[in-house]
């Protein structure tokens, strides 16, 4: 834990007990502020009673003339689609509003000055790069501490240390809550629509996420995306330290991918990413060029870096690789929860046999008809099924209605092992483009439940599939 002292002997109110919160409260109390915490939910509440040294107090009644700042959760609404009672609340009082983001990068400049701290946001693929960003500095013997909004809450990890480096991955709620944020690396992957409810508009979304390579002392910013290349512009205006990256051939970029072989500008690092099990398709190409770019920074060599990128064992239920047994390959990309997500998946293999469905997402898959061709045979899961076997029927793709993903997968593996594709890598792919919700609690649960189904039978040689399901 980062106990955090910048605050000692002064009054602190903390709204959203989840895991960060938690952290947040322990790291104030160790650093001997006084701590008042609240959560609109009973069983929150009770869990942050058990930290010691902190008051469980309904923020309603609370002297707010005595409260120092607020620090809030960064799922809670501070601005749209209305600030929550604990931010108004704090407003009316002139109390500032931060989150654990902020409390970490104030107590850096106190005790951590040392610690480089590379900060990671974007709209897509933010985990992964963080996560390949961490294996990369691990390869070079580093001694790093990875967190934020990839699981562990930032005020968690170990105390700054000599040498210690710090990946953080940042959401834009969490930057929204950290108006002093000050990496040492900025990384800025791309910017589209989403999250548009809880960030009012596009340009307030691009100027939320253009404030962590704001201030940073090195900043590292996609060029593939028009907001994101605007950001990077500007930056250089102000004369202001950036390397720019792109996962194609965008021949301005400092680091670039064309036709999937990384290099940079300079011609001092080449990489060709086939190598990358973990790291296919173009989305991928911007991840790593971006994850090489920070690392160069920090003088990790070349042969180390390339030997990291192969490595790299990727993210679970992002095109995670499950196993493979007599030229069948099984992917599990189980968060691909809409159809830009799937597109990813299915533009970076051929010779699918496509798992998909769940609970629909507006716009169904009309969006995936280009690739439609690589696709071999679907297997339609939930309840979306009817209407995606729809746009699949019209435009000729062949296709079952399964039901659920074991009756799915058994169905798959018996007609991959049949077609006459020998010799060629036929590629089972769950890549739903829908969320899980109907059969699943979560999108994880849904991945586990493959992965175990695949690992079976890679041992058995079949397939189990729930007679309630009907096989
Ligand atoms: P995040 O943490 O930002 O949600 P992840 O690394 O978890 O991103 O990736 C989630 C999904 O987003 C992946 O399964 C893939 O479909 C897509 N994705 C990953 N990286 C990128 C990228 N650079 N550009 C666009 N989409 C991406």
């Amino acid at each position: 834990m980062i106990p955090i002292t910048i605050f000692k002997d002064q009054t602190i109110a903390v709204f959203g007990l989840g895991g960060s919160g938690i952290a947040t409260l322990e790291a104030l109390a160790a650093g001997g502020a006084k701590v008042l915490a609240f959560d609109d939910n009973e069983a929150s509440r009770e869990k942050a009673a058990a930290v010691a040294g902190v008051e469980i107090v309904d923020l309603r009644e609370a002297d707010w003339s005595s409260v120092a700042a607020l620090v809030l959760a960064p799922g809670v609404p501070l601005t749209h689609p209305k600030p929550h009672w604990s931010v108004e609340l704090a407003k009316e009082a002139g109390v500032e509003i931060i989150g654990d983001i902020e409390l970490f990068c104030r107590q850096r400049h106190e005790d951590g000055q040392d610690c480089p701290f590379i900060a990671i946001t974007g709209t897509n693929g933010k985990s992964t790069t963080t996560a390949l960003v961490t294996h990369l500095l691990r390869e070079a013997g580093m001694d790093v501490q990875m967190g934020g909004n990839i699981g562990t809450p930032i005020l968690a990890l170990e105390p700054f240390a000599a040498e210690r480096i710090y990946v953080i991955e940042v959401s834009s709620y969490q930057i929204d809550l950290a108006p002093g944020i000050d990496p040492s690396i900025g990384l800025l992957l791309n910017i589209s629509a989403d999250h548009l409810d809880r960030h009012g508009d596009l340009t307030n979304y691009a100027r939320i996420k253009a404030r962590l390579v704001g201030a940073s002392e090195m900043a590292v910013v996609g060029l593939d995306d028009r907001l994101t290349a605007n950001i990077a512009s500007q930056l250089r205006l102000k004369g202001r330290a950036v390397v720019t990256i792109s996962g194609f051939g965008n021949e301005r970029a400092m680091m670039a991918a064309p036709d999937g072989v990384l290099q940079s500008m300079e011609g001092d690092f080449l990489f060709n990413l086939d190598q990358a099990r973990a790291l296919r398709g173009t989305h991928n190409a911007q991840n790593a060029a971006a994850a090489v770019s920070v690392v160069r920074q920090l003088d990790v060599p070349p042969a180390v870096l390339s030997r990291g990128l192969i490595s790299f064992g990727g993210l679970e239920h992002r095109m995670e690789e499950v196993g493979a047994k007599d030229g069948l390959l099984f992917i599990n990309d189980s968060k691909a929860t809409n159809a830009d997500a799937a597109s990813r998946a299915l533009n970076s293999f051929r010779s699918i046999y496509w798992i998909a469905g769940g609970l629909a997402k507006e716009g169904g898959i009309e969006t995936l008809v280009d690739y439609f061709d690589r696709i071999e045979h679907a297997y339609l899961i939930g309840d979306a099924a009817e209407a995606f076997a729809e746009t699949l029927g019209k435009k000729g793709v062949t296709l079952s209605q399964c039901g659920y993903m074991d009756v799915a997968l058994a169905r798959a593996v018996e007609d991959a092992k049949e077609s006459d594709n020998a010799g060629k890598e036929r590629v089972i792919l769950l890549s739903p483009a829908c969320a899980s919700f109907d059969q699943f609690p979560n999108f994880m649960r849904r991945g586990d439940a493959f992965r175990e189904a695949v690992q079976t039978y890679l041992e058995s040689g079949s397939v189990p599939v729930d007679p309630a399901h009907g096989g």
